[in-house]
């Protein structure tokens, strides 16, 4: 066993980010300024992006996202119980009506079929998250979006960089938010990306920054820079350059990143496939995931012991695991708002009772990826039925 703790998901920040920042700290621009710009310009490639919008967090890129989109007061979206509760709070907080199905067996991610049935004439959008980085099956998305005229704002906090059908997630649907949160595949330590049309774009960025606009003055520049037109009760979330700094290095090293993710997951998935007591991930042919997680399924009748068991059972021999996710319909605030029952969404409740996530990042080493695998065994042979 293993004599130190392996942490979940330590993030990797190198010597180009720490030098980034410092050249940031010296050059004046704290807040919002070149490299913010700098940024949303080469993530907006990277991605294939008409244009980007950086923003505080994930949740403020799905926030001002939606309100560009002009989602309120009697409109509902559509999304998945099986995400973080951000997901859900930007509709709630902008006094929209979360409408929640439930999800695909093999990826967990939403189920177009569920989302079809769910749309009525008050829904305006669709959520979809792509869960573990797996993308969602678009094409049947996109279809029903397109058949009822509604938008898709993609959560794809897990989903940098993915493809679906040799798209680049992000140039999908109407709009893609992207977290930079500390765990995430790219970290600016708090941080988000929205990607999505130029218009709807420039929308948003209004949004995010108290809803000024600047359009008066840039016309007509003898009112003097001083000028300003607040157009709407926007949010405060743009990005500092300080963030930008982190996220600018961090894009250079994507590609690289990727490689040891994948990396991991091969041994994972070649050493764990022969477990009946296990379910491993998978990864559709026609998409590349973000391998954002690594979450397993516990086969419950195979085992004499349940998840939250086999958690301590890991941390007992010094892994650090976690669950993704609690699902929304279970959690308090939404559970008695909506009157949910655990079983008005089988598949997600069934499913997380099983959720067990690995570590995945980029701080491991191959004997920490021996470790949990040695763990894992240990804990099945102990407890198997
Ligand atoms: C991390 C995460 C978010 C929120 O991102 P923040 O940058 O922390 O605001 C939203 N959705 C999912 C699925 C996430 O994992």
């Amino acid at each position: 066993m293993r004599d130190s703790f392996l942490s979940f998901s330590p993030p990797l920040i190198g010597e180009e980010e720490i030098n980034e920042v410092v050249q940031t700290l010296r050059s004046g621009w704290l807040t919002t300024g070149p490299r913010a710009k700098q940024f949303e310009q080469d993530f907006a490639q990277f991605i294939g992006a008409d244009a980007a919008l950086a923003v505080h967090s994930g949740t403020h890129a799905m926030l001002v996202g939606l309100a560009a989109l002009g989602i309120g007061h009697g409109d509902e979206v559509i999304t998945t119980p099986m995400t973080f509760c951000s997901t859900v709070h930007v509709i709630e907080q902008l006094g929209a009506r979360p409408v929640l199905v439930d999800i695909e067996p093999e990826t967990l991610n939403i189920d177009p079929r569920e989302v079809a049935r769910a749309v009525c004439p008050r829904t305006r959008a669709v959520m979809p998250v792509h869960l573990y980085g797996h993308p969602c099956e678009m094409d049947a998305i996109l279809d029903i979006a397109a058949r009822h005229g509604l938008y898709i704002l993609e959560d794809a906090a897990h989903a940098l960089p993915a493809r679906y059908k040799g798209r680049m997630v992000g140039t999908l649907g109407t709009l893609t938010a992207f977290s930079f949160y500390a765990t995430k595949n790219l970290t600016t330590g708090e941080g988000g990306m929205l990607t999505g049309s130029a218009s709807i774009i420039e929308q948003a960025r209004t949004w995010s920054l108290h809803g000024m606009s600047r359009g008066a003055y840039q016309r007509n520049t003898a009112e003097g820079s001083w000028y300003y037109e607040v157009v709407l009760p926007g949010f405060k979330c743009n990005m500092t350059d300080i963030q930008a700094a982190l996220g600018l290095q961090q894009l250079k090293k994507l590609p690289q990143f990727q490689q040891r993710r994948k990396e991991i997951v091969r041994r994972y998935s070649q050493a764990l496939a022969e477990y009946e007591e296990l379910q491993i991930p998978v990864e559709r042919a026609e998409v590349e995931s973000a391998w954002h997680l690594y979450p397993v399924r516990l086969n419950l009748d195979r085992l004499t012991i349940d998840r939250a068991r086999f958690i301590e059972e890991l941390r007992a021999r010094n892994i650090g695991s976690s669950v993704h996710f609690i699902p929304i319909h279970v959690q308090l605030y939404y559970r008695d708002k909506y009157g949910y029952k655990p079983q008005d969404f089988p598949v997600a409740y069934d499913n997380y009772l099983r959720l067990v996530s690995l570590p995945l990042n980029l701080r491991m080493t191959d004997s920490d990826v021996e470790d949990v695998l040695e763990a894992v065994a240990d804990v099945l042979a102990e407890h198997r039925r």
